[in-house]
């Protein structure tokens, strides 16, 4: 099992390589957080995140970072009782998790609402590519999740939110 602390501090370190930061980080939650559909289990089951998920929300919150959930789960309730389970429903923000015919578009606007972060300052995991390409245009920086959460996939958002940063404010000077 992979031990918290050196995750938490590995994460840590990997966002002081980083000169712009997102304010907020959004995650889904089945197959991005824990391996399995809530669908799929009762509520008295114990439930189990991926192994670097939480060194990576512990690591946010050290750096003041938001953090946020955004699911289509079509029972919230087991998923809200898992969050509770294992002590992580603290941790976030804001909590969106309810079933939308949609790619996720309502729980942005809900999260947008909720903490005023613009959607150029958020982050995104998800392992659905539809949600992916949805909220892609909103302008939020979008990762695709194939293994759940970990620190690879964590640096490459990191990465990528970077990029579009700079791009985004490149064009802005251009049009000046
Ligand atoms: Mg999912």
């Amino acid at each position: 099992m992979e031990d918290l602390e050196s995750v938490r501090a590995e994460a840590v370190q990997m966002m002081g390589v980083f000169q712009v930061l997102p304010k907020l980080v959004v995650f889904d939650l089945d197959y991005t957080i824990w391996p399995f559909y809530c669908e799929c289990r009762s509520k008295h089951d114990t439930p189990s995140l991926f192994p670097h998920s939480r060194g990576i929300f512990t690591a946010l919150k050290d750096q003041g970072i938001q953090t946020a959930i955004a699911s289509k789960s079509p029972t919230p309730h087991i998923a809200t009782t898992f969050l509770d389970k294992l002590n992580i429903t603290s941790m976030f923000d804001a909590k969106e998790i309810y079933y939308t015919s949609t790619h996720k578009t309502e729980h942005f606007q809900k999260i947008y609402s909720r903490t005023g972060v613009s959607y150029n300052s958020m982050l995104f995991f998800d392992d659905d590519n539809n949600n992916i390409q949805e909220i892609t245009k909103l302008g939020v920086t979008s990762i695709l999740v194939r293994n759940g959460v970990n620190l690879g996939i964590f640096r490459e958002g990191l990465s990528r939110f970077s990029q579009n940063w700079d791009a985004s404010k490149n064009k802005q000077k251009r049009r000046k």
